[in-house]
């Protein structure tokens, strides 16, 4: 075989391979992939804001992990100057530090936003200690709420198991995804369907789960029809592919989260994590960045219209961190065209903003700490 031959054929069987767990730490993008050419936009709307004196039934908490304000402009810019965030006028920035470091990780950054305590990098749901801290999503459970967690990484991955589980590394996916039989959530939907089948312990997690009385599904077609019930929407065996590949899947599950936890009618929390905006930030890809920004957009454009009309829903959206420390070198707004540049491969400990809609968007402004995030939502949903 030529060497061409070889390389083409390597080329094809890592496209085959599925994404493993810290790939996208590794990927680097081509050079090319610095510059989003333009492409289709998305019409945004702007819907109706109730800000009542009232406290909010529902919470809809969006984390965008690894964008500031770069990765939102270059989004705005790709959408020819629009955006669904437009929607906010209640806003503000988060420092982000974790306990042990200047910059955080997506652990001790979903961490500081699930539970209101800083922890160290890697942390699960854990103080500096070591020590279980109750999340929010957690005391919502135990308060009769309904709750749901989307993601378009493994579900088991930082961002989402910092509500659900309590381990001391985030590697420990297997024990993560076994966290998920302790608490009585209502809805999850994301990647990580073989942290619960294919276990060092033999156990089989999705017949656990269906023992709980759980729908476990893979299709996101079947699952973008579920109205009720418990559901374990397990939709990639790792990692979620890219846009081209996942498809419209983050709007979809955001959808059917929302239908199923607004049910309850003692309100519900729900988080979704736009989880590839940080691998963008990783590889160096304005690319990636632009499709995984609009792709979260449009899930927030829907929530915002949900929220919108029920009137009882605060939608939150912010991040854990900046990753690339992206700049916008050039853009034009006709085309969507966006040049970023990037000054590392990690994360930044620049602010990240937070924006707030509906009722209590107005203690979501200003400079604060990420831990003050779920102190304010907590008070905002439990003090009724
Ligand atoms: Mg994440
Ligand atoms: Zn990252």
């Amino acid at each position: 075989m030529s060497y061409k031959l070889l390389s083409v054929f390597l080329f094809i069987l890592a496209g085959f391979s599925s994404l493993a767990q810290n790939d996208y730490l590794n990927a680097k993008a081509e050079i090319n992939e610095k510059i989003y050419p333009g492409g289709q936009a998305h019409e945004v709307r702007i819907f109706p804001q109730v800000l009542t004196e009232k406290n909010p039934k529902n919470i809809i908490l969006f984390i965008i992990d690894g964008m500031s304000l770069p990765q939102m402009h270059a989004a705005l810019t790709a959408n020819k100057g629009k955006l669904y965030l437009e929607n906010f006028r209640h806003m503000g920035f988060l420092k982000t530090h974790s306990a042990n470091n200047y910059i955080t990780d997506s652990a001790a950054g979903g961490t500081a936003l699930s539970t209101g305590k800083k922890t160290y990098d890697g942390a699960i749901g854990v103080d500096v200690n070591k020590k279980p801290l109750t999340t929010i999503l957690e005391e919502a459970v135990d308060k009769g709420l309904a709750t749901g967690l989307v993601s378009t990484s493994a579900i088991t991955h930082a961002t989402p198991a910092s509500f659900i589980a309590h381990q001391v590394s985030r590697n420990m996916y297997e024990e993560i995804a076994a966290d998920f039989l302790k608490t009585d959530i209502d809805v999850f939907i994301g990647g990580g369907y073989k942290h619960f089948t294919e276990r060092k312990d033999g156990r089989n997690l999705v017949e656990e789960l269906k023992a709980k009385g759980y729908r476990v599904e893979q299709d996101m077609n079947v699952i973008r029809n579920i109205k009720t019930g418990k559901l374990a929407g397990l939709t990639a065996a790792e990692h979620h592919g890219r846009m081209s590949e996942r498809g419209e899947m983050l709007t979809m599950a955001t959808n059917t989260a929302i239908n199923i936890l607004s049910n309850n009618k003692k309100g519900f929390f729900l988080m979704v994590e736009g989880s590839q905006v940080d691998w963008g930030g990783h590889a160096g890809s304005t690319i990636q960045i632009v499709e995984d920004m609009l792709d979260v957009d449009r899930a927030i454009g829907n929530a915002l219209e949900f929220a919108s009309n029920n009137k009882e829903t605060l939608v939150v959206v912010t991040s854990d961190h900046e990753t690339g420390g992206m700049t916008i070198l050039n853009g034009n707004y006709e085309t969507g065209m966006v040049i970023g540049e990037f000054t590392t491969g990690g994360h930044t400990g620049i602010m990240v903003p937070i924006m707030a809609f509906g009722p209590g968007a107005q203690e979501f402004t200003g400079i604060m700490d990420n831990t003050e995030v779920p102190q304010k939502m907590r008070k905002l949903i439990f003090d009724n």
